[in-house]
């Protein structure tokens, strides 16, 4: 409507007034260098592009003009920011070494690699003759970064912290979706080497600044794609972002402790390697720019409260200059708790330095549009007194403003407490090596003869990725440990009474591990081999990530913490390369290999492919060496085959002459399918990953593959379908609606990055009802379908479970909670070479329970109606009827949460729901009593899980469907739970009980 025109514009006007007036007002330390020209056509273009004046800045809104110096628009053909435009990774790069070939105040180098080979940078930028003497002043950082190189000497650091510069290290989409960065990133080191404001050659002089401009580099080139797509489909719906990296989605910023992704290492190799002070990771999902490292409670418990100062210092110093400008939307409290340590950012937090993270406001792409914002985005609160507009036209270019002007503040900031910032990174350092005498503890041990040499070295190697140091004792060392509470012998329902610290004596054999927390980098090892208790009365209800991660009880590796120094002084040495290979001992052409719930054992089948390998189903010894059930038998391998593959698997095998005499069976190396939706690829991605990494073959297919394949078992003897992530049966059923446009997902020559994991002419059918009748066949035919979380619910709820139910949550609470289970069944194959109660991680406390019936007819819980009728005598009595003598019930059965009601024959009489006994159901692993339930993390109201099936094998006609209630293969992390998902596929047609030998089909 023309008034309504005519007010905004109005509005337009006050505020283009109002910007002036705040101009006025700016801190001097911002002003320009007048001598210095403007890029005139490049500053027009910004203004017309930024769609309200207040959301730039006088520190942006113009470009300084260099006779020399190419700026972004020689890459791009417009201005960072400019509606329509977005660079691929590579055309940023071009852009990059662009730059260093103009500018001596500008450096590339390459990093690394992604999964899919392409190209990791990060660009220094700083006054030429800082770069010339980056490695001097690397040395001086080393040092302090490691405050023992100089005896702990504070006059020897604070000389050091006088002659040195600071690098701040800024990182940009990780997030493929959020796309600004890059061009933001260019501009913004063009601004560094080029303008000579006095704060920005205050900045240059003063620090290092380094870009990695792109960090999930495969996603962003995916990302480009999509909005070519878009661009040249102006009034279709496009795809979704359904594949980031060659991997996962998001959750690439959660990979922060496991280091399981190539961007993870390349960026904490980089941060490391620079010995850096900051790590800035740049987002965008937030209006108009949430500084979020300040963020909510609780905070992560590891960290030097110096660096929640410092984050404090730098977010709020940061809010205020930008509140100065008159941009509105800027806060850095909200609703972000710091609490796990699994974010990129993070790295540098764990590292002594400072970790930060932005949220900017995009539009997933370079189109302008009006965005329209909820009251939580927009109200006023304590902390954010100028909100974001209710409604805005937002533009790629306001992204760039923001961010830029944002970074540019910090960078001032930081330039000017240069010397405190670096005395800071030396103090945190130097506390972090004083933590034994402090915090403590003063380390971890990991004894030599844990069963699991290889879930130990995996752990080990993680540590050795975070940079963290490892010792072996060489002779036994005896230290007083903390007495373990024995979870297994509790009463049940007896309160859990809190008991003084009891000690004991305990002897470490020489060839311990030990994680000594008086080095550099102790607080990351604490983190991840420590703890986590989040109290159910936080205050926090919202936990933004998983409460619990403690990566010792997650690969099923002892690890114990030891608060007394004495261990220090145990002899040890300093772990160089620890990469010794096991290879074999003993002669002859049988190999026998130990079955410790090893992953290993997995991809030593695979690669002894022409082999043949028995599976034990009982323990054994030979040649004075102990074999659990579910051992190897090898035999026709070559001595060289075996030598090899065992290498490649870090098994250790025993040759004998002749295969011992033990009930065994042969195992081929199954065929197995990935089943994947088009959903969603962000949670199967990391079971897709773990496969890759343990040399597991499989055929990558879709829900839609299924839909129209129904010979599946011809080709496949395992079908995996991993957790989609919160997706609800319909959904995978019906995919998305078929109203609208195909939603191609493909290789073309527009869109040359997509289809390379899986492609499809259209992404939205689903699985349909033909695929659940194809699933149905393939386990009615023998087939393994292994399902988790929400594909467990999926297989529950369309009928491929018979007999498994849901348990209703109620009020618990449980939210990325590491939980002990029980054996309830020990003779499953699954369970081969596991030897100790497993630590399972659970995503929201999901559970199941078994019945004989279809239908489900389980007893109510126990306790619930046992309450006897009013009537005669006390509570404990029987009732008795008038007039006739007393006939007693049977007694009712009290079946446990994870078993099922038996039934009677009443129950059982021509009852066409009763399932035959050998296709009932089996509970594998249950979830602990409640008194021992929680490892981990939050657990609220654990009694409504306590003791519930945690994973079942439920059957259908030859075959079985496996059902996780918990991710048994998620984030790198639970190592000591892959071997589940392993033993089910090397034993896919051995989990079905034998029938029975009489018809008699009904229950007793
Ligand atoms: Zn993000």
């Amino acid at each position: 409507m023309p008034s309504s025109a005519f007010s905004r514009g109005a509005l337009m006007l006050c505020a283009a007034i109002f910007c002036l007036q705040a101009a006025a007002q700016i801190d001097q330390t911002y002003t320009r260098d007048t001598k210095q020209a403007v890029d005139q056509d490049y500053t027009q273009r910004i203004g017309k592009y930024t769609t309200l004046p207040e959301l730039n800045s006088p520190l942006t809104n113009y470009l300084p003009a260099s006779a020399t110096v190419p700026t972004p628009a020689k890459v791009l053909g417009d201005v960072s920011g400019a509606p329509d435009i977005l660079p691929y990774a590579e055309d940023v790069y071009r852009y990059f070494r662009m730059l260093e070939s103009a500018s001596p105040r500008v450096k590339v180098f390459t990093i690394g690699h992604t999964e899919e080979g392409r190209e990791m940078i990060a660009v220094a930028v700083a006054d030429e003759s800082l770069l010339k003497n980056y490695k001097e002043n690397d040395a001086r950082l080393t040092k302090l970064a490691d405050p023992r190189t100089i005896n702990m000497s504070d006059a020897a650091a604070e000389e050091l912290v006088k002659q040195s510069v600071p690098v701040y290290y800024l990182t940009g989409t990780i997030h493929s979706p959020e796309t600004g960065a890059p061009t933001a990133l260019m501009e913004l080191a063009y601004r560094l080497a080029v303008d000579d404001a006095p704060y920005i050659q205050f900045i240059r002089s003063h620090m290092i600044t380094l870009i990695t401009p792109v960090v999930e580099v495969d996603g962003r080139d995916r990302m480009v794609d999509v909005y070519k797509w878009h661009k040249a489909h102006p009034n279709e719906n496009y795809p979704r972002l359904v594949y980031w990296g060659h991997y996962v989605a998001h959750d690439n910023n959660r990979d922060a402790m496991t280091l399981t992704l190539n961007l993870s290492r390349n960026v904490l190799d980089t941060y490391i390697g620079w010995h850096a002070q900051v790590l800035h990771d740049l987002h965008e999902s937030v209006p108009f720019l949430y500084d979020n490292t300040v963020g909510d409670e609780p905070y992560n418990a590891w960290l030097d409260p110096i660096l929640t100062n410092e984050w404090q210092m730098i977010g709020w110093n940061n809010v205020q200059e930008m509140t100065k400008f008159g941009m509105p939307g800027v806060f850095t409290h909200g609703n972000f708790d710091t609490w796990s340590p699994g974010y990129l950012m993070f790295l540098a937090a764990m590292h002594n330095g400072i970790s930060r993270l932005y949220e900017t406001f995009g539009n997933g792409g370079a189109d302008t549009v009006e965005r329209i914002l909820t009251p939580d985005e927009y109200s006023r609160t304590w902390y954010r007194q100028n909100p974001p507009y209710p409604k805005v036209k937002w533009s790629q270019r306001d992204n760039n403003n923001y961010e830029q002007t944002a970074i540019l503040v910090s960078l001032r900031y930081f330039a000017e407490n240069a010397q405190t910032f670096l005395n800071n990174f030396y103090l945190k350092s130097k506390r972090s090596i004083l933590k034994p005498n402090d915090s403590g503890p003063a380390a971890y041990v990991l004894p030599g003869n844990e069963e699991s040499k290889d879930r130990q070295r995996m752990l080990l190697d993680i540590l050795r990725a975070q940079h963290v140091e490892i010792s072996k004792t060489t002779e036994s060392a005896t230290v007083s440990v903390p007495v373990k509470p024995k979870r297994e012998t509790r009463e049940e329902d007896a309160p859990a009474k809190p008991q003084p610290p009891k000690t004991e004596q305990r002897t470490f054999p020489a060839g311990s591990y030990v994680i000594r927390m008086d080095q550099p980098y102790s607080r990351i090892a604490d983190a991840l081999l420590d703890r986590q208790y989040w109290a159910p009365n936080d205050p926090q209800k919202t936990p933004y990530d998983d409460t619990g991660w403690s990566l010792p009880s997650l690969f099923s590796v002892e690890a114990v913490r030891i608060t007394e120094p004495a261990i220090l002084k145990a002899p040890m040495q300093l772990e160089k390369n620890d990469s010794e290979v096991d290879s074999s001992s003993g002669s002859g052409s049988v190999y026998l290999i130990a079955n410790h719930a090893d992953p290993g054992i997995v991809t030593l089948r695979y690669l002894l492919k022409n082999a043949t390998i028995s599976v034990t189903d009982a323990a054994f010894t030979t040649s004075a060496h102990q074999f659990p059930v579910g051992s190897l038998i090898i035999q026709n391998a070559s001595a060289d085959e075996i030598k090899s593959a065992l290498e490649k698997a870090r098994l250790t095998a025993i040759a004998v002459n002749a295969a011992p005499s033990v009930a065994a069976h042969t195992t081929t190396a199954p065929r197995i399918a990935m089943m994947h939706t088009w959903l969603s690829t962000q949670t199967e991605g990391w079971w897709r990953q773990a496969l890759d990494k343990l040399g597991v073959p499989f055929d990558y297919i879709s829900t839609q593959t299924v839909t129209s394949e129904d010979d599946l078992r011809s080709k496949y003897d395992v079908i995996l379908f991993a957790p989609v992530g919160g997706a609800r049966t319909p959904q995978i059923i019906q995919g998305l609606p078929m109203w609208g446009n195909a939603l191609p997902w493909k290789k073309t020559e527009l869109t040359p990055n997509l289809g390379r994991v899986d492609s499809t002419d259209d992404m939205r059918p689903g699985l349909g009802y033909n695929g659940i009748d194809h699933l149905r066949h393939f386990v009615e035919q023998g087939g393994l379908l292994i399902t988790s979380g929400d594909s467990a619910q999926f297989a529950i709820e369309t009928g491929l479970a018979p007999g498994v139910s849901v348990v209703t949550h109620g009020d618990l609470k449980v939210v990325g909670t590491l939980l002990a289970t029980t054996v309830v069944d020990p003779k499953s194959p699954l369970l081969y070479g596991y030897s100790k109660p497993l630590t399972v991680y659970s995503e929201d406390g999901l559970s199941m329970n078994i019945s004989n019936t279809l239908g489900g007819t389980r007893a109510p819980r126990l306790g619930a109606n046992e309450e006897r009728t009013t009537g005669r005598g006390g509570p404990d009595d029987p009732d008795v009827p008038q007039g006739r003598p007393y006939v007693a019930a049977d007694e009712r059965p009290h079946p446990k949460p994870w078993e099922a009601m038996p039934l009677n024959e009443e129950q059982t009489r021509n009852n066409p729901n009763v399932i035959p006994t050998e296709l009932r159901p089996q509970v594998v692993l249950r979830y602990a009593d409640k008194e021992s339930l929680l490892v981990s993390g939050l657990l609220d109201h654990g009694d409504l899980l306590a003791q519930h099936a945690a994973v079942v094998a439920a059957h259908l006609g030859r075959g079985s469907v496996l059902l996780f209630a918990n991710n048994p293969i998620y984030r790198g992390e639970t190592i000591g739970s892959y071997p589940l998902v392993f033993n089910a596929i090397l034993n896919f047609d051995h989990l079905t009980p034998p029938a029975p030998t009489s018809a008699s089909g009904a229950g007793h």
